[in-house]
């Protein structure tokens, strides 16, 4: 792709080599797989022995690594993801970038990556969706996802703390196809596992999406979306689903499984717990095992299933197996789910007040 020359702009702390033509015209966002294209720019900067280098703002491309390094070696390699909306002013707002930032570094800290620090990750999306702003849909296309990613760079095969990392900010413009309105099946497995107590799945690891794509296949084999994982220790409790967060309403109570080192904890969940205690919705956070489903079920009072997820936002389940079940939930426009979604989506668009000063302006 062409580009023009090296240069800083008046008001850029960092260099920005910028596309010569973007591609934004071509995008469809009615017919739009999850980040399948990306925004003109790119966000980089490494980390060489412990200091900050060569970070720069150029056009979104293919960039050079040793078949070596420890991202594709040993998945020393992390990300996170988030969102920006437009307003109805046409502002850009950001949902709570704050809480990505931080769980970054704490993923960071989990791999032995030095910390990113908090000025750069928000200097590089200010300047990143300052460059990119054309690419920010209308709120009623979608959204712009914000993808940072960082890996290990040393192309060495020693197992140790790397010395060499690279940090990537990207966008990609998300159709709102993917909110999730549609509902989705899902079957509880003990066949695969996870997480597991002192491992990684709190934290964001590249590698913690990886091990689940063979899951998902199998789910799919037996006529269900995806899995509902449970703990790997008596494979009685409900963990996540998918790659979200899992919530249970039974008998008007909202139920999440709670923060115990197995759970990433999702910022979409902990903004839905927020949204329960604005709503008045009883909300607990904790354990919730599948014989309690099921005895909820054969009780009546299992009322509705839902995962949490920046991508889906809040994710509507129709049906659930657990341990050869089939419970059918049936979905009513003013269920729980709904209304955290409507709410959650009016906050995230400006259309709602942001009475919890969740949006961040770049
Ligand atoms: C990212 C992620 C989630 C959702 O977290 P949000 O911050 O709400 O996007 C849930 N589960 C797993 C395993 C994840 O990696």
């Amino acid at each position: 792709m062409a580009t023009t020359a090296t240069t800083a702009t008046m008001t850029s702390k960092f260099p920005v080599r910028r596309v010569e033509r973007s591609r934004r015209p071509s995008v469809d966002f009615d017919n739009l797989p999850f980040g399948s294209i990306w925004s003109d720019h790119m966000f980089v900067a490494d980390n060489i022995d412990g200091a900050w280098t060569g970070a720069e703002i150029r056009p979104y491309g293919p960039m050079e690594i040793y078949p070596s390094s420890k991202a594709l070696q040993y998945a020393v390699s992390m990300f996170e993801g988030f969102k920006a909306h437009k307003t109805p002013e046409g502002d850009l707002v950001v949902f709570r970038p704050d809480m990505n930032q931080k769980r970054f570094n704490r993923t960071a800290s989990r791999f032995v990556m030095p910390e990113l620090p908090e000025e750069l990750f928000f200097d590089a999306m200010r300047e990143l969706l300052d460059v990119d702003r054309g690419w920010l849909p209308d709120a009623a296309q979608g959204a712009l996802y914000i993808r940072p990613s960082y890996f290990g760079t040393d192309p060495t095969l020693n197992v140790t703390p790397g010395r060499s990392f690279r940090f990537v900010l990207m966008t990609t413009p998300v159709g709102l196809y993917f909110t999730g309105s549609q509902t989705v099946s899902l079957v509880a497995t003990r066949k695969f596992v996870r997480a597991f107590p002192g491992g990684t799945g709190a934290h964001k690891p590249a590698a913690n999406y990886g091990p689940t794509m063979l899951a998902s296949v199998h789910a799919q084999e037996q006529g269900y979306d995806n899995v509902i994982w449970l703990d790997g220790h008596e494979g009685r409790f409900v963990e996540e689903c998918g790659v979200m967060n899992m919530w249970f309403v039974i008998d008007g109570t909202a139920i999440t499984p709670p923060l115990e080192g197995t759970i990433l904890p999702g910022v979409t969940r902990d903004s839905l717990i927020q949204l329960c205690a604005d709503f008045g919705i009883p909300c607990e956070e904790r354990r919730i095992s599948v014989e309690e489903l099921l005895d909820a079920h054969a009780a009546g009072t299992f009322e509705e299933a839902f995962g949490s997820g920046t991508a889906a936002t809040v994710q509507p389940i129709d049906r659930l197996g657990l341990d050869g079940t089939d419970v059918t939930l049936p979905q009513h426009p003013d269920s729980v789910a709904a209304r955290l979604k409507a709410e959650l989506y009016g906050i995230q668009t400006g259309r709602i007040e942001d009475r919890h000063g969740w949006l961040w302006r770049p």
